[in-house]
């Protein structure tokens, strides 16, 4: 079948009239290359399809929760058995204790689990319980990290206060120097530094944690008395069967997770250590969806599957095969792509492309040729994906290279440039 988006441009100008914009937040592909479907009709394994019928390996995973495969068949039965003897009832059901179970087992620095929908959720319950503990205000924080959508964090400013913004110092990831001069500067108020597992900002290159910054993190919060919290809602259960920081030999006090716990099933966790467990039963948090059984029932599913099968290896082994597929290709044509960040969350941008022009006209000749990639953020890996979707990826890739070898020097992205003026 030809590529085709008739149905989502007609879907795109009825969105316009009854959605502000036609659709916000980081799911809206208006700041993507041109040909990115708005909409989609169904998801199966490591396929997406739009309404119009086009067939993508779906490299964004649904943005983290796909590590599975959509509609995994025994995550999903779990969901559905639990959901048909009650989801959202009057209190939660038996599958939130054993869940809090299984995360503690999993997860070492853990003593006890809280649940929310989201991963702002749980961040935002993160900062609060180490303010509570500490009873400091300040909050060090890097530069340029996502930690969800609430007025704290944010990055655009639109609708956000001075006040929303007080009591936080930033440094730069990695940096043991600025995240020192960030700490001093909070003085005697620091209430947590707040990390993410890798740096894995939009835009620039992912960078994995220096085991001396995340050292020196822990030793600054012991210090000062604060705590130390790990950001795991993206990268959680996918760089290690543990809190990612497990890697580099750091446990944090709370660590935030959501995404692929629950393979895309709504839910996200907050995980504690003993000393910040009065903390937590004492501030209030709560949430209409928080208790609902049937996706604490498809993450116990998710990580019987984390915990026996070899997921990991093998969603590394996938990246590993991309990875060096498209160095190739892009050799081959002339192009050097910058391929940061771990195998199984690749970030893939070019060498030399300050306007986004090459990466936009690639990403968009890809999609066409039914591989959905991202120009300017992380990606992920499924274990639903075989080597003949990472071989046809690498087939997809030379051919695009050549077209964009063949169109010639291209004007700069100026949708870029609208989205950078908007952003701090
Ligand atoms: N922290 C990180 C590191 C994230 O990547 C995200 C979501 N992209 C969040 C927090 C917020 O999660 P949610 O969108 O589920 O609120």
């Amino acid at each position: 079948m030809a590529w085709t988006n008739s149905k989502d441009a007609a879907l795109r100008e009825r969105a316009m009239a009854v959605i502000p914009n036609g659709m916000y937040g980081h799911q809206s592909v208006m700041l993507l290359p041109d040909d990115y479907p708005q909409f989609y009709d169904r998801a199966q394994g490591a396929y997406l399809w739009d309404t119009d019928g086009n067939r993508y390996i779906d490299y964004l995973c649904g943005y983290g929760p796909n590590l599975f495969g959509y509609g995994h068949e025994a995550i999903d039965a779990a969901y559905v058995d639990r959901m048909k003897r009650g989801d959202t009832m009057t209190g939660p059901g038996q599958a939130m204790v054993e869940l809090a179970e299984a995360l503690t087992a999993q997860v070492s620095h853990a003593d006890w689990a809280m649940f929310c929908k989201n991963g702002t959720d749980a961040t935002t319950m993160a900062m609060m319980i180490a303010r509570n503990f500490t009873r400091k205000k300040t909050i060090v924080l890097a530069k340029g990290a996502y930690h969800g959508a609430a007025p704290w964090c944010t990055p655009l400013k639109n609708g956000v206060t001075e006040a929303d913004r007080a009591n936080q110092v930033f440094y730069e990831y990695n940096n043991v120097e600025s995240l020192e001069a960030a700490v001093k500067a909070a003085g005697s108020d620091l209430a947590a530094i707040f990390a993410s597992p890798i740096k894995h900002d939009t835009f620039v290159d992912q960078e994995l944690p220096d085991p001396a910054y995340a050292r020196r993190a822990r030793e600054l919060c012991d210090e000062h008395e604060a705590l130390l919290i790990v950001d795991d809602v993206r990268a959680g259960f996918r760089l290690a069967r543990d809190c990612s920081w497990s890697l580099v030999g750091v446990k944090p006090d709370l660590s935030a997770w959501g995404k692929a716990i629950a393979n895309g099933h709504p839910i996200s966790a907050l995980l504690g250590a003993e000393k910040a467990r009065f903390a937590a039963a004492t501030i209030y948090a709560t949430g209409s969806f928080w208790f609902s059984a049937a996706p604490m029932a498809a993450s116990l599913a998710t990580l019987k599957l984390i915990r026996d099968t070899d997921y990991l290896e093998r969603t590394i082994a996938l990246g590993e095969r991309l990875r060096a597929g498209l160095d190739e290709a892009a050799g081959r044509h002339g192009f050097t792509l910058r391929q940061t960040g771990p195998a199984q969350m690749p970030l893939i941008m070019f060498d030399d492309d300050p306007t986004g022009a090459k990466a936009y006209f690639w990403n968009n000749a890809l999609l066409k040729r039914g591989v959905y990639f991202h120009p300017w953020h992380n990606m992920f890996m499924t274990t639903a994906m075989t080597d003949a979707d990472i071989d046809h990826t690498v087939e997809a890739a030379d051919v695009s290279f050549k077209l964009l070898k063949a169109a010639g020097p291209l004007p700069p992205v100026e949708k870029l440039a609208f989205l950078h003026s908007m952003v701090d």
